[in-house]
Parts: structure tokens; sequence; C-alpha cells
């Protein structure tokens, strides 16, 4: 077939398949490598910006420490977490997603919550955000996603329509829209809000033994937000507001703090939970999975240098420690390749050997050269294994744990389509004055949107969660809630 302007391509011509599902062994299972169209759009995807990150370009960090307070040993041999009172040094790196390296901190944006944790069995990256869930759930759809963020190609503006078009087409985005529009869509301080680790993890213990794992960072200065009027005016006083408060309290002793809890699931249960259980669009009600306490983090000490440290920090979901292994969330599956990929692009090859990065344990392997090598580069040591002159081996009681895989290979889609129950859960958790607010910023949000369409069909989408919710989006936007929903 000969492709003509509306046929999608890959960049070598060739009509893509499918551009929605990315290629996994079953509708769980971890996706392939095969996937070549996959593979290329995110990698370009990755190389769209020099020098800076294409998403969580405006960053702050700090250095701290993190303090095991409860005994998990059951769950995972992570030595870091092996024993209560046992202290391990981290740094975190804080931003926004969607603007610039110079953009304004207090806009209305997810927050990325960074943790890079030097145990001494390697590093350990912990790399969510403010909220429990995503706005999509196959790393197929970033690229599409970001670009709806980010600035049209003709006016370099903000596009609200580009944005609630994609959003209003892909209904999985709608819980983690909800919680964006609400009052913690704009969080008071970096200092003030939540983070998770959003997807599920494996955790495994010393015995082999698996459960799957949420994690949740709680703030222990409590959750505060900002009015948007507050956060706009912000906005153009001191753009840098947040970075600022985050430097300023640190440096003046007043240290925070954040208790991290965790959500077990047996591995069983994933087969029959009500929710798919890997679908980062969805949270595990705690009312199933109660939260378990693990223990304290706290950020004592600002970067003496802000390249070096924070904008060099590269944090990864793929670096994992023995007892920490990943699960099959295809959103999860995406980002182990896109984050490294990005950091080699970005930073170089050796970006995991720069001071900030590297491991506070002994690194012994067989990577040599590349673009700025600056350290000794493995002087006259042994360069390839297997060898006979001593080199470091590899210990199989490291190996990740073993777990069985079924299915026919294809594009496919999660089973579980029901976008409306959490979203709806959170709408009915909120008071009448969060939910006044929440309708006034969804309003104010969809008023610029330029199709007619593009509201109806997003306002159908709030109805679902609850008939309340998407009605008075539609009074706020002077529209009616179309009637074949109701
Ligand atoms: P629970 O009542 O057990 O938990 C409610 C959760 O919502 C708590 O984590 C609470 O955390 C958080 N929460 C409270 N107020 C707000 C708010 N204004 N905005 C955002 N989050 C808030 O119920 P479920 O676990 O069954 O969850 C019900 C709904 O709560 C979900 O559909 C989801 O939208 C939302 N939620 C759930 C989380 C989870 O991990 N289960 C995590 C966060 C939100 P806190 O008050 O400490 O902030």
């Amino acid at each position: 077939m000969t492709t003509n302007k509306n046929n999608l391509t890959t960049s070598w011509g060739a009509p893509v398949g499918d551009n929605q599902n990315s290629m996994t062994a079953g509708s769980r299972g971890p996706t392939l490598i095969q996937d070549v169209h996959l593979l290329e759009k995110l990698a370009h995807f990755n190389r769209e910006r020099v020098p800076e990150r294409v998403v969580h370009a405006k960053g702050a960090g700090a250095h701290g420490y993190f303090e095991v307070t409860n005994d998990v040993s059951a769950y995972t041999k992570a030595a870091f977490l092996s024993e209560v009172g046992k202290r391990t040094p981290l740094f975190v790196r804080f931003s926004t997603v969607a603007g610039e390296n110079g953009s304004a901190d207090t806009v209305r944006d997810p927050r990325g919550f960074a943790v890079k944790f030097y145990t001494e069995e390697g590093n350990y990256d912990l790399v969510g955000n403010n909220t429990p869930v995503f706005f999509i759930r196959d790393a197929i759809k970033f690229p599409d996603f970001i670009h709806t963020q980010k600035r049209d190609p003709r006016t370099h503006l903000k596009n609200p329509t580009a944005v609630w078009d994609f959003w209003s087409l892909s209904p999985e985005s709608l819980h983690q829209v909800s919680i964006l529009m609400s009052d913690r869509g704009i969080p008071a301080t970096l200092r003030h809000m939540h983070g998770f680790g959003s997807h599920t993890f494996k955790w495994v213990n010393a015995e082999g033994d698996g459960v799957w794992v949420k994690y949740h960072f709680k703030t222990e200065q409590g959750v505060k937000n900002l009015s948007p009027d507050v956060a706009a005016k912000l906005a153009g006083e001191n753009p840098d507001y947040h970075t600022e408060d985050l430097f300023n309290a640190i440096e003046k002793g007043d240290f925070p703090s954040w208790k991290l809890y965790v959500q077990i699931m047996p591995l069983e249960d994933a087969d029959t939970y009500r929710f798919d259980p890997f679908d980062v669009t969805k949270v595990w009600s705690q009312k199933d999975y109660p939260l378990i306490e693990v223990g304290r983090m706290v950020l004592d000490r600002n970067p003496e240098n802000y390249f070096a440290e924070v904008e060099q920090a590269t944090f990864s979901p793929g670096t994992l420690v023995p007892g920490i292994d990943v699960s099959p969330d295809k959103m999860l599956q995406g980002r182990l390749f896109a984050y490294s990929d990005a950091h080699r692009y970005r930073v170089g090859a050796n970006h995991q050997a720069l001071p900030i990065n590297r491991p506070r344990n002994e690194v012994n392997n067989y990577q040599r050269d590349g673009q700025m090598r600056f350290d000794d580069n493995g002087g006259r040591s042994v360069y390839y294994e297997p060898n006979s002159f001593g080199g470091p081996t590899e210990s199989h009681e490291n190996k990740q744990a073993a777990y069985p895989v079924s299915g026919v290979a294809d594009s496919v889609a999660y089973d579980h389509n029901d976008h409306y129950t959490q979203a709806g859960d959170l709408y009915r958790l909120l008071s009448e004055d969060e939910r006044t607010r929440l309708v006034a910023n969804i309003v104010e949000a969809m008023k610029p949107v330029e199709k007619e369409e593009i509201k109806l069909r997003q306002i159908q989408h709030f109805y679902k969660a609850d008939p309340e919710y998407g009605t008075r989006v539609a009074d706020g936007l002077g529209l009616s809630v179309p009637q074949q929903i109701k």
C-alpha cells in the first residue's frame, strides 16, 4: 500500500498498525522489545529537546536520609529496609511536569517526586509523583499525551483544546484529571504534598516469596494548597517560589519530612481484585489494602551546586536493588526504557558515574569508554567476561524473582475499563467547598476549548463518574449533559 498524508507512518515510512497499545505478552504480560514502533516512538521522543528534560525540566532537589521505623523484612530482603533504625542517605528531586526549565513553580500540574536511595547494595530510585495515579496506562500514548501539555507547534502557546481533546478521547485519564483539577493540583510548597510510587512494584523476601507493593510518602508538614488566584500572583511575582521555599526551609534548619507507607497485595489477588492492580490510572483502595508504615524520610541538606547535583541527577524506575522488582504495569515497563534512554541522551552514557548518581558502594563491571568517561575507565583491569584473571562475577542469588507469563503476543489493551468508579469515589469524598472549587477549576480550564464536541465528550465522563459532577461542569460551561448519557 502507498501511504498518504492520512496514514500514520513510522519514521522509515511504513504504515503503523497500532498506535494506542504496545505489544505485550498477553494483556498483562511485559512489553515486548520486538515492538519496534514503540521503541522508535519512545526513543525519538526522548530526543526532542536538547539538553533540558522533555518532562520534569524545572526541578528542585535536596539531600537527606531515610530511617526504617517498622520491620518489613517479611516482605522484602532489600538490605536498606532490613532493620528498624537503619539509615540510608538519599537525594530527592521535585519538579513540575510540563513547563520549561525556567517556568513558574506555582502552576496546576502534577509534581515529580523522585527519590534516590544510596543503599549498600546499589542505588534504588523511586521515581513517582505527588499523585497516586497517572493520566494514561500505556507508555505508547506518552509522547502524544505530553505533546498536548506542551506548546502548539504553530502558536508556541499552550493549547487547552489539545489538552481536553486528548483527555476526552482517553477516558482512563479521568481519575488523574480530577485530582489535578482539585485543590491538590497546586501544592502550597513542595514540603506540603504527599508522594507516591504510583506504579505497582514487587517486593521479594529472603525466602524468595513475592508480594505486590505500592508506595505512599505522607507529608509530616500536612497537605496545604494554593488557591488559583494566589498561585497566579506568585507565578508572576516569584516564578521560583517553591524552589526558594524548599531551599530556605532547609537552610534555616526546618527540615521537611515524610512518613513512608506501603500497601501490600498478595500476588494471587492480582487475578481477582476488582480493579487491575497494574493499571496506573487506578489506586488500590486503602480499605482493601491498608497502609503499613515503613520509615521516615528527612531532607536536611541543600545541594552545593545546582547543576552538578539537581540538573545532573538521573533517576529511573529500573534502578532497583535485590528484593525490589517491577510489575507488568505497561506504563512502568515503558518507563524502564524511556528514563534511562533520556539520561543517556541528555547527560551521556556514563551518567551513572557522575558524583550525584554514583552509588556509594563499589561498582564493578565491564563497561568501558563512551563520551565523557571522566574516571579511570577501569584502568588496566580485565575488560571482558568470562575471564581467567579474577574479574568480578555474577551472584545468582540476586537474580530477579522468576514469574510465569502466558498469552498471545499482540498489541492489546487492559481488560478492565471502568474509568469512572474511582474518579467518582474521589468526587464523593470531597467536601462541598472542595467540589465547588474542583468544578470551578475545570470550568475555567475548559472554557477556551474551541470545539463544543470536545466539551460535551468530557462532560459525559464527569457525569459517568458522578451525575452531580457532570451536571455541575455542564452548568458552569452553559451546556447540557448530552441526553444519551442520562
Ligand atoms: P480511603 O478513604 O481509604 O482513602 C482516601 C484517600 O484519599 C486517602 O489516601 C486520603 O489521603 C486521600 N484524600 C483525602 N482527601 C483528598 C483530596 N481532597 N484529594 C485527594 N486525595 C484525598 O478510600 P480509598 O482508598 O477507597 O480511595 C477513595 C478515593 O480516594 C480513590 O478513588 C482515590 O481517588 C482517592 N485516593 C486514594 C488513594 C489510595 O491509595 N487508595 C490515595 C489518594 C487518593 P490523605 O487525606 O492522607 O491525603
